[in-house]
This record gives C-alpha cells, structure tokens and sequence, in this order.
C-alpha cells in the first residue's frame, strides 16, 4: 500500500476529490476463503485453505493469477490482487484486479494428487468465477496443468463452455504467446528503457532468477534480442554459468522444469558450472553478487533487499526490470534510485502476462484463434504503449525517469475517475 500511496500525493493535490477513492481503494471489494479437502495417493485425507480476492472490478471482470505454494496466505494475495489493479488498468484493457490460490504445496506430488486437488479447488471456486465476473489464470505452481485440471472441472460444473480462465492449452481455447508473455513483455519494457539511454541488451550479461514460466521465456527473448543470460535459480539455489545459457541449454532448462519436474542444481552438474544452495531468506541472496549489465528477478517476491540491490549497483548494472511481482523491496528500488539505474517495477515490465490474457478473453468471445506473429505484434505494441504512459505520466508529475511512480499514478487514474463515476461503490 505504502508503495503504491508514496506516489500519490501529486494526484491528490491536483484533484482532491479523489481522497475518497484512496481511502475505498485499499479494501478489496470482496474476499472468498473456503476449504479445500483432497486424498493423495495413499488414501490420506489433506484439508488446504483456497482464497479469491477480488479487490476492485471497477473498469472490468476481476482479472488474475491463482497461486499454489506454501507460503500463500490471505495477505501476501491481498498484497498481490492490490498491484494487479493498477498493472491490468496500466495495460489498456478492460479489466478488474483480483488474486487468488492455495497453501497447497504441488512440489512433489503426483499427476493424480495435483488433479484432485484442482477438481476439490474448483467445486468451491466456480460458483463465484465467470467470464463476465472474475476470470483467473496461473501464477506461481499453476501452469498450464493445472489450468486444464482446473478448466475441465468448471466447465463440467457450470456446464457450458466459457473464457472463464486463460492461460488454457491450444486446443481448448488458450492462446499462442500467452505462457511466452510475461517474460518477454518483460525484456520488451525493459529494451524500451534502456533505449533512453541508447543502452541496448545486445552484447549484454544479463542476471535472471527464478527458472520457472516467467524466468524461462525472459532468458528466450534476451536471447532474441543479442544479450547473455548468465543466472538462473529455484527455491533450493541458484546456477553461475559465465558461457551464458544458450537456447540449447534452455530447451533443456524447459524439459528439466515443465516435464521431468527437476531441481536447477542438475543443470550445474549437466553442463559444468557454479551452483551455489540457497541460503534461510531472502533465499536467492549470493545471485545478485553476479557481475552483470542486467537484472531481471522473475522468482518471487521480496527477492532483492537494500544489500543486494548495492551489489548490483557496485558491480556496474544499469538496469533491472521486475518479472516477478515486486522482487525487489523498496530499500532496494530506493538504492537504484539514488544510483541512478533504470528501474522498472514489476505492475508495468510484467504486465504482458495478464494483457496477453486480456487477448485471450478476446478471442474466447470471438470464437477466434489470432496468429502467433498477430499475438505477438500486440503484446509488444502493449508494453511500449505502458512503457510510454508510465514514463509520461511520470514527467507530467515532475517525476522524470521514475516508472514506479508513472505506472503507480496512470494506473490509478483511470480506476478512480470509474469508481468516482460509479459512485464509489
Ligand atoms: P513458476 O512457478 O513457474 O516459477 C517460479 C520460480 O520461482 C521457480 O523457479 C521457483 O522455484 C522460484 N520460487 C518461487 N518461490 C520462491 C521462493 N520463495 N524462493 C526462491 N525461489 C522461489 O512461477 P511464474 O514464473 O509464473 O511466476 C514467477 C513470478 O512472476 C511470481 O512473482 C509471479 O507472481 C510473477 N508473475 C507471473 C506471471 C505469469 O504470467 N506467470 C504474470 C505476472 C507476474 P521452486 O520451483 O523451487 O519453487
């Protein structure tokens, strides 16, 4: 809240009237907690928390991501559903802000246990989901398995066949470049940036965390774009390779995470490079000491701290753009301030994910399958547009070169000029 409430001030002193919508914009407009009971593989009975936030559906259907992890929890969702306001209005289309998930913890367990816990998930969810009304998509531990377990079990509940997730395979309305989305739009905002400095990522050594959707297709289009991704990590540590992951090593990368479900460390004993455990939290802590031109965190949140943030500053990086949802804490955004880096906060660089979504949606009601090239040429036509709208609101403010600032003030003003017309409610 504090992050986004910092930045405000000057939109309230040049519209007072918008002091009631700060004070209705905090609170989610509805939360749904429910009971999830599964049975693993031996008969046990496991009784997990499932959550839906949805925090304001005042420009469009509440719109995000459902996440699986242990650490889920009623704040952390709110925390996440509260930026997925300003990133979904940030991206021009019309939708609403929500999150939500489990503490289920998918690691390990098998293809019938994460089945039955999709289907036990979705006989609370689907009652208070729909295309019109709240449509999520995956997160962190819901890919594109989990989305089919979890569509199958709506459309046999509510039966029709609707949008009323995205992120669904091709052959059951999902759309191309949607699981490519979040990490490429990610270096598209990120290339816009550096091109103000006419800085670019060609030749660059680029740190990447996290090896999961966001992180993989981030190191891809890097790749596309000239730079050498140098890093990569999971929960358990992080890999060091200094001849850069080339697309072969990424393909295997991609098998190792979507298909055999491994640990980062085989990559180290795979191709023979640095891997180092990660330590009690923050626990990425050690990646960030990499020497590179770049940084691009697609793990988690709170990955980055003050310390690690001087790090990169004293190691000579010149940008980092958020993939994951605020990596970075704000005494680390305070330290590449200061520093002078280019600094784009995750509700903008990682909003191709949920535009690309918006896109989805689009087709569903369509009834329409958009090309690759058609999907991608609007998902980077998307980012340069937030990238513009972020960096002029920011100077129209006299903030010039802040994005955390921009991205905060366009994305509330779009919401508060429809909750004020709408009357608040
Ligand atoms: P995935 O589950 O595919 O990958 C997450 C990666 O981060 C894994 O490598 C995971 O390691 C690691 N990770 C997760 N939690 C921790 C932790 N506490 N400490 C260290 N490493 C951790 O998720 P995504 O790639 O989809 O999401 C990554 C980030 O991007 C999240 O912040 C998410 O909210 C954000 N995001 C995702 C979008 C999307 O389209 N998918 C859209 C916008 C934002 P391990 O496997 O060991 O857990």
């Amino acid at each position: 809240m504090e992050e986004v409430l910092d930045s405000l001030g000057p939109v309230i002193e040049a519209h007072p009237d918008y002091l009631p919508v700060v004070k209705s914009i905090v609170e989610p407009e509805r939360i749904i907690q429910f009971r999830v009971p599964w049975y693993d593989d031996e008969g046990n009975l496991h009784v997990n928390r499932g959550f839906r936030i949805q925090m304001n559906g005042a420009i469009g259907p509440y719109k995000g991501g459902l996440r699986f992890h242990p650490s889920v929890n009623q704040s952390i969702l709110k925390f996440l559903a509260f930026e997925q306001v300003f990133k979904n209005s940030l991206t021009g289309l019309p939708m609403g802000g929500g999150k939500g998930g489990s503490d289920f913890n998918p690691k390990g367990r098998s293809d019938s246990e994460v089945r039955r816990f999709c289907q036990s998930f979705m006989m609370e969810l689907w009652r208070h989901i729909g295309a019109n009304l709240d449509v999520p998509a995956g997160d962190i531990g819901v890919g594109g398995r989990e989305i089919g377990f979890l569509f199958g079990m709506y459309r046999k509940l509510a039966n029709e066949f609707t949008g009323v997730l995205t992120g669904k395979g091709l052959s059951y309305g999902g759309s191309l470049i949607r699981p490519e989305a979040t990490g490429y739009g990610t270096v598209y905002f990120a290339r816009e940036m550096l091109a103000t400095r006419d800085k670019s990522f060609e030749g660059a050594k680029v740190a990447i965390s996290g090896s999961g959707n966001v992180a993989q297709f981030a190191v891809e289009k890097v790749l596309d774009l000239g730079g050498k991704p140098v890093t990569l990590s999971d929960s358990s540590g992080f890999i060091h390779d200094s001849n850069g992951i080339d697309r072969e090593k990424l393909a295997w990368v991609m098998d190792l995470k979507n298909v055999r479900r491994g640990r980062i460390k085989e990559y180290a004993e795979h191709f023979g490079c640095d891997y180092t455990e990660s330590q009690p939290e923050p626990n990425l802590n050690g990646l960030w000491g990499a020497d590179v031109d770049i940084a691009l965190p697609c793990a988690t949140q709170n990955e980055i701290n003050g310390e690690e943030a001087k790090m990169l500053v004293d190691n000579g990086c010149i940008a980092v753009a958020e993939g994951a949802n605020m990596p970075c804490t704000p005494e680390a955004v305070e330290c590449f301030h200061e520093n002078g880096l280019l600094f784009a906060p995750g509700k903008a660089s990682n909003a191709g994910g949920v535009a690309t979504s918006g896109l989805e949606m689009s087709q569903n009601s369509l009834r329409l399958n958009w090309t690759r090239e058609e999907v991608d040429r609007r998902l980077e036509e998307i980012m340069v547009n937030i990238h513009r709208n972020a960096a002029d609101t920011a100077a129209k403010y006299g903030m010039e070169g802040n994005y955390v600032a921009g991205a905060n003030i366009a994305g509330f003003l779009k919401v508060a000029e429809a909750m004020e017309a709408q009357g608040l409610i």
